[in-house]
């Protein structure tokens, strides 16, 4: 599972109706941030111990207390929790404090002397080992302490910035690291949005395209992420309407990443989910079919729903 890709279990910078908030999974037990474990990826959510995170915003942090309440008469070891000093003090501060939950850093797993969750202080720049893959941090500008984040699967690496205004790590990385192919970037507002962006050191499509001036890459398959809710539709039309030499394209939450390829193989979530055929339903009616049509369109479709 996940062997040369990523999962994105959240690809958005808020929770909506139908949109998630920042999350992608790295491998069965490594997420970075935690916008949307639980419900990105249902109950093998239990097997995640490690957590790199971002920067302390709630979208990327809001589902840490309730990934360790849910499995927790079960767990055998630590969630670690991998972030930058500054991280880690806001997490501590204004989270674990016991008046908006428990701090359970302090607090043993059932029947073990180990406790439920670990912080680890990571630095930028210093590349991680792990089985599967190995990760480095990137110093990024957002309004607190921020980092992205590359990573790399045998000779294949992706660079997540997160949350991110116009930052000059960014581009010397990509054009220092050949092993990176993909770029996820932070693009939250419409480009008619330029202060409120600049405001809070987000990304608009248009500072997108003036930045990529500093790439000297044009190998990299780019893709955007974190746009508000209020906006997705108005961004995706200036997506699709854009005229640029560099392929930009939306990520959207379920998608699977290749690293090798950069493409985005068969979104699994997506394809099983009842959303996903009620749509193809719908999009086969006609509003001169007749009721009954419907009901057949619908159990033929509900017996493809495992
Ligand atoms: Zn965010
Ligand atoms: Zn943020």
């Amino acid at each position: 599972m996940l062997e040369k890709s990523i999962r994105i279990l959240g690809a958005y910078g808020g929770k909506g109706v139908d949109i998630n908030n920042t999350s992608i999974q790295i491998d069965k037990h490594t997420t970075i941030d935690a916008g949307n474990i639980l419900k990105g990826i249902g109950k093998d959510a239990k097997y995640i111990n490690k957590i790199f995170l971002t920067h302390s915003h709630l979208d990327h942090i809001v589902d840490i207390p309730f990934l360790i309440d849910s499995f927790f008469e079960n767990r055998e070891i630590p969630i670690k929790i991998y972030a930058l000093k500054e991280t880690i003090i806001h997490l501590k501060k204004h989270l674990f404090n016991w008046d908006i939950w428990p701090d359970f850093s302090q607090i043993n797993l059932i029947n073990k002397k180990l406790k439920a969750i670990e912080f680890i202080e990571i630095k930028v720049n210093k590349t991680m080992k792990f089985d599967d893959f190995s990760i480095k941090a990137i110093k990024t500008n957002h309004t607190i302490s921020s980092c992205g984040y590359v990573i790399k699967k045998k000779n294949n690496a992706i660079f997540f910035t997160a949350d991110t205004y116009k930052c000059n790590t960014i581009w010397e990385e990509l054009n220092l690291n050949k092993y990176i192919k993909t770029l996820i970037i932070d693009v939250s507002f419409p480009s008619r949005l330029s202060n409120i962006a600049k405001k809070s050191n987000h990304l608009t499509l248009k500072d997108l395209l003036k930045e990529l001036e500093k790439s000297k890459r044009d190998d990299v398959c780019i893709y955007i992420n974190h746009l508000k809710p209020s906006y997705v539709k108005e961004i995706k039309k200036e997506v699709e309407e854009l005229n640029s030499k560099y392929n930009i394209q939306l990520l959207n939450d379920g998608d699977i990443l290749n690293l090798e390829t950069t493409k985005k193989e068969q979104s699994l979530i997506y394809e099983n989910s009842t959303k996903y055929h009620l749509k193809k339903i719908f999009e086969n009616i006609t509003s001169k079919e007749d009721f009954d049509k419907i009901i057949q369109k619908v159990q033929k479709e509900k017996e493809k729903i495992k």
